[in-house]
């Protein structure tokens, strides 16, 4: 009843398929207006007329008009998955926040994102929000060529792509890059998958990054949901 009570109501203003797995979602209403927002927080989306929700990142915030943007990557048949691939303008919804997630509004550039599908509108927002050229991503992908379509699509084509691999081999080249931009006295915002996380945070602090330029939080992880 509480949770209830504290969601707000939407209207999906407008919904684009950049891909088959990628909507890009525009949610509007008044319950928008005059909110305060910045960079790298979430709102949580009620799934159906049930309790559960599932997270995502306004990539912008109109607090004047009362819009936001997400960027939702449908990965399987989850209730997330399934709401953004089904979603149609005109549609209704109920949601939480925004909230505090991962504090990035005063970073100032160089910063390294390093994330997968679930942080490219992350990425959007921190690239809208500091002056261009000075964020630098790097993503780990399952298919390439979808994610650059739509890196393409919000302005992001010139991020660095790593194909994922299922036995992780792939992230000793994420490291790499990684502590290639080191010394340019970079931060760093690690999201996406658990574990990749936990790898290049690792890395960074055994090649002496101090922790005050790492900034991490998890998006997701295999077998769990809701992962707040
Ligand atoms: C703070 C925060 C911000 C987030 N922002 C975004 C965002 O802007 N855009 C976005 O698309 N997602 C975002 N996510 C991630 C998203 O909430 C999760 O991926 C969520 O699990 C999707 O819900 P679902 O119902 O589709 O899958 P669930 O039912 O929650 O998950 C079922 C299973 O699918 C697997 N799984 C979950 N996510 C993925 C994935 N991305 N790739 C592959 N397998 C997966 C796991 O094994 C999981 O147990 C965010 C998460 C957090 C915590």
């Amino acid at each position: 009843m509480l949770l209830r009570w504290l969601m707000h109501p939407a209207r999906v203003a407008a919904v684009e398929a950049l891909t088959p797995h990628f909507r890009l979602i525009e949610l509007e209403g008044e319950a928008l207006k005059n909110i305060d927002w910045t960079v790298g927080q979430k709102i949580q989306v009620a799934m159906g007329s049930g309790l559960s929700a599932r997270t995502y990142t306004p990539m912008s915030w109109d607090t004047g008009r009362g819009r936001t943007r997400l960027l939702a990557f449908a990965h399987g048949d989850g209730p997330g998955s399934r709401w953004a691939s089904s979603l149609r303008e005109g549609d209704h919804c109920q949601f939480f926040g925004p909230r505090h997630s991962l504090d990035v509004a005063g970073l100032a550039g160089p910063v390294v994102v390093f994330g997968d599908e679930t942080s490219f509108g992350l990425a959007a927002a921190l690239r809208n929000a500091l002056t261009a050229g000075d964020v630098l991503p790097v993503f780990e992908a399952i298919d390439l060529a979808e994610a650059q379509q739509v890196l393409n699509a919000i302005d992001l084509g010139q991020a660095r792509l790593i194909a994922r691999s299922a036995d992780e081999a792939h992230l000793a080249g994420a490291e790499a890059d990684m502590l290639r931009l080191a010394p340019s006295g970079a931060q760093f915002v690690l999201t996406g998958r658990a574990s990749s996380i936990q790898r290049i945070s690792r890395a960074l602090k055994a090649a002496g990054i101090v922790s005050s330029r790492i900034k991490a939080k998890a998006y997701w992880a295999p077998g769990k949901t809701g992962l707040d």
